[in-house]
């Protein structure tokens, strides 16, 4: 192992102050203008010049309503001439839990006026606030760096969409990605799950059950056989192949509108409403139990039939939640990460999450990129708060990778 250099210094208080500052933003996933012009104006504060602000046009392609793109910052290198560009990165969204937190010191901590009223939205301000001081301190402290990127998304909270959607060419072709989204600053997210999301519609036919229920066909019924031939299979709950793993759950079941399926026990039931989901880190099993599900749904639409021998319409669709990663324990990427966490005096700890994060998106863009936490506990609860200790640990992090050669 090698020395590790002696850790760049910075200002705690004014990192601290921006948090504050961005944790008081009301700006939850879908609605991030508010968090846009503040970090806008917070860049421009710290002398990021105008000319290297933008915002990118994801929120175009997004499935869903989002006000604006992703923004991004581009730092022209200021070291050696042939430094690869670096990416930075954050999501700038929180949850809905987080509208109208009023965040405040205590001690080493960031809590909720609020608590027990709403959560605090460390998930993802410590982000922005890592980025906005790295920004700073590398113009303060006029430190050499490679080109850096900023990328600051929107939508993450609500399906990692603007990672998802985000154009790779407008990142200005970085070699690595650094990702600041999580709790511990020693913690390396270097692999995440992926995951599909189903649904199925069982359409029988409704008829009286005491009177003529050889002229019903119950979706009830079918639900009932596939369910017994994915639990038999092995698909059901954890998934155990070949060495493979994953896993699978059926959540609700009843109508679109939420209600229970069936209206009487003397009617056959005609319809029922399933939604499910696959998990794993290897992306052609999640599609395989996905498969396994719609195969046992086809299979016992095919059994179940009235009088006339008429079966069940069934309507299966699936789609992909995020793509599953897992970078190589000797890229690159990761050793740049562990050396930079040595620089705290601590050990990395390498870990896969079985959430999905920005960076499965950002993978999937072609550019290797690991998780760091800064400071973020007891995330999309009401008891949420900073650890400004992992916080300023974070911010000195992300200088250690800025500035290492
Ligand atoms: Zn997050």
């Amino acid at each position: 192992m090698t020395a590790t250099p002696p850790a760049i210094q910075f200002d705690t208080a004014a990192a601290v102050q921006r948090l504050v500052r961005f944790l008081g933003i009301n700006a939850i996933t879908g609605h991030e203008a508010p968090i846009g012009k503040e970090l806008v104006a917070a860049l421009k504060e710290v002398g990021v010049p105008a000319k290297a602000i933008s915002f990118d046009d994801a929120h175009t392609r997004i499935p869903e309503p989002t006000p604006i793109g992703n923004l991004i910052v581009k730092l022209p290198g200021t070291g050696k001439k042939s430094a690869k560009p670096i990416l930075f990165m954050t999501h700038m969204d929180t949850v809905p839990l987080c509208a109208g937190a009023k965040p405040k010191v205590v001690g080493k901590r960031v809590v909720n006026e609020l608590e027990g009223t709403t959560a605090l939205g460390g998930d993802n301000r410590t982000g922005c606030a890592v980025l906005v001081t790295l920004a700073a301190e590398l113009i303060k402290q006029n430190l050499p760096h490679p080109p850096i990127t900023m990328l600051f998304t929107v939508r993450e909270e609500s399906g990692l969409f603007g990672a998802k959607h985000l154009n790779p060419t407008d990142l200005g072709g970085p070699v690595v990605g650094f990702n600041f989204d999580g709790r511990s600053a020693a913690d390396v997210i270097i692999g995440a799950i992926g995951a599909d999301r189903w649904t199925v519609d069982i359409r029988g036919k409704a008829a009286h059950a005491g009177v003529a229920p050889e002229k019903g066909i119950s979706a009830t019924m079918v639900l009932a056989l596939a369910m017994a031939e994915v639990y038999e299979g092995g698909w059901f709950g954890k998934v155990v192949k070949d060495g493979r793993e994953g896993t699978s759950n059926v959540g609700s079941v009843g109508t679109l509108d939420g209600k229970s399926a069936g209206d009487a026990t003397n009617v056959v039931t005609d319809f029922v409403h399933v939604k499910g989901e696959s998990r794993s880190h290897d992306a052609k099993f999640v599609r395989e139990i996905t498969a396994a599900f719609k195969a046992a749904f086809t299979n016992a639409a095919s059994k179940v039939k009235d009088h006339e021998g008429r079966t069940a319409k069934l309507k299966f669709t699936s789609r992909l939640d995020y793509v599953p990663f897992r970078l190589k324990s000797d890229a690159p990427v990761i050793k740049l990460a562990e050396s930079a966490v040595r620089t705290l005096g601590r050990e990395p700890n390498l870990r896969v999450t079985n959430g999905g994060l920005d960076a499965n998106w950002m993978v999937k863009h072609g550019i290797p990129t690991v998780t760091f936490g800064a400071g973020q506990n007891e995330i999309h609860t009401v008891k949420e708060f900073v650890d400004l200790t992992e916080f300023e640990s974070g911010c000195r992090v992300a200088l250690a990778l800025a500035t290492a050669e």
